[in-house]
């Protein structure tokens, strides 16, 4: 991979990271713990409860994500960015260009 493309998928994976960073830290006070002595009723309960569990699984997706991102960028310091991690054969750039976190080629993943 040139140069060029390095640091554009290094741009990239940071502006990525930024983002999720601001959706995670808008996100917080969405995750608070339901009172359960609320006067709201019981069906009310139910959805918050279930909208709860909706925004911590997203929540957890989006941590996962940084994870990849992290990742990345340590491979591209390591000289490794864009090489399948298990059969170490480049990954197609049009891949890597939908997703700049990926770690897997198409055949492996
Ligand atoms: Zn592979």
């Amino acid at each position: 991979m040139t140069p060029e493309r390095l640091s554009y998928f290094r741009d990239r994976l940071l502006a990525l990271e930024k983002e999720i960073q601001a959706t995670l830290e808008a996100s917080k006070e969405d995750s608070g713990v339901v009172e359960l002595d609320t006067a709201i009723g019981r069906l009310s309960r139910m959805n918050a409860m279930q909208n709860q569990q909706m925004a911590l699984e997203l929540r957890r997706r989006q941590e996962q994500q940084l994870q990849r991102i992290a990742n990345a960028l340590k491979r591209m310091n390591q000289n490794r960015y864009g090489l399948c991690g298990r059969c170490k054969q480049p990954i197609a750039e049009e891949r890597l260009e939908v997703s700049p976190d990926v770690v897997m080629c198409v055949k492996c993943a």
